[in-house]
């Protein structure tokens, strides 16, 4: 098992139970796919008695709960930007089949329900020591090809600043706000989902045709380290006091993807259209790059989107990478969920 292996997204694909509506019309008809958890298998169906089987890092069943989720697709990437290295967890798939769920659910009235961002935390704040170390995010909506600032509404055109030494990426005209405890953060997630309602009134927007970004950096100093060093280096007591802390930095980014359903290009026009192309650009920029991780290959094609280019620190090198791809059951959406399959294979 490579789980956390940098370099190489991991990728699980998690279906969606069925909702009360999808019980009730389409109660005649089989769901599009069977899944083998424990063949980490799935199967899409062709029709009633070919399928084709497809396998993934992990194979996450109508019943798998939020908990398994997080541990499965999450807690390894959140481990490593703990340790100071970088990563991302990214969920891709149609509208409607729970990316949101998965990745922001705040479970606030049921505490079993609280999804990726939350529980990533509230292991991050049980690891970290807030005399000495910092947790600060940053949370942002990408939008045709624009940044807006998810804590500061009049924040609507961030730019993307890539140190050309180091490759690291910074947004210096976002908000980064430090937390100190998870209620903090849980308040801080529903004041950004209430201004990212706001923007896209404005904007005459829907949330689905949107990226939503979470960056959550944190920075410890290492005191255990520090002073093994200047053991090591050396018997002179006083340089030991003249060395700066060792400090350890990590970011994690969560993005909770635009939906990935085609749309009809062909009926649209103006805005819609505009929309269309930017999400289908940004996605498959994304889907190269990943390609081109799976394939080993030198040429990571980062900067053409806006979404790779803000990725390009916490994806590939020694960054741990995270996609779940949702699925529904419907058998109405299969051509979806095939696409979504495919995206997802393509990433292994
Ligand atoms: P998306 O963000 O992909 O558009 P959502 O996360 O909004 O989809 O999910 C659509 C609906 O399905 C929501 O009402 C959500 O609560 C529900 N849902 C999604 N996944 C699950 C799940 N695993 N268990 C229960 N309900 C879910
Ligand atoms: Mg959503």
């Amino acid at each position: 098992d490579d789980a956390g292996v940098p370099g190489r997204v991991r990728v699980a694909v998690r279906l969606r139970p069925r909702s009360a509506e999808e019980m009730m019309a389409d109660a005649d008809f089989a769901d599009c796919v069977e899944l083998q958890p424990e063949l980490k298998r799935l199967k899409l169906r062709r029709n009633n008695w070919d399928s084709d089987t497809y396998e993934f890092d992990e194979v996450l069943t109508e019943f798998a709960s939020q908990k398994r989720v997080y541990e499965v697709v999450a807690k390894p990437v959140v481990e490593s930007v703990l340790d100071g290295y970088n990563g991302t967890i990214m969920a891709y798939g149609q509208t409607g089949t729970g990316k949101t769920y998965t990745l922001g659910c705040l479970g606030e009235e049921d505490t079993a329900a609280r999804g990726i961002m939350v529980r990533a935390m509230e292991d991050i704040l049980a690891d970290v020591s807030l005399e000495t170390d910092s947790v600060c995010v940053s949370y942002l909506q990408l939008y045709m090809e624009s940044i807006q600032d998810l804590l500061d509404p009049s924040n609507d055109n961030i730019s993307i600043v890539e140190d050309p030494k180091t490759g690291d990426v910074s947004l210096p005209g976002a908000n980064i706000v430090e937390i100190r405890n998870q209620q903090s953060f849980v308040e801080l997630l529903c004041l950004g989902e209430a201004h990212r309602f706001a923007a896209n009134t404005k904007l005459n927007a829907e949330s689905s045709r949107s990226h939503a970004i979470l960056m959550v950096h944190v920075e410890r100093s290492v005191k255990g380290k520090h002073s093994a060093l200047s053991g090591e280096n050396g018997n002179n007591a006083h340089i030991k006091t003249l060395k700066p802390a060792i400090i350890r930095k990590g970011k994690l980014v969560v993005v909770d993807l635009a939906g990935s359903e085609r749309i009809d290009k062909s009926g649209s026009e103006g805005h819609t259209l505009e929309e269309a192309k930017s999400i289908n650009l940004s996605l498959s920029a994304l889907g190269k790059c990943i390609n081109a991780l799976a394939e080993n290959s030198v040429h990571v094609p980062i900067r053409d989107s806006k979404l790779t280019r803000l990725l390009r620190d916490s994806f590939g090198g020694t960054a741990r990478t995270s996609l779940v791809v949702t699925i529904g059951p419907s058998p109405r959406h299969r051509g979806e969920t095939a696409s979504t399959i495919m995206f997802g294979q393509r990433a292994m």
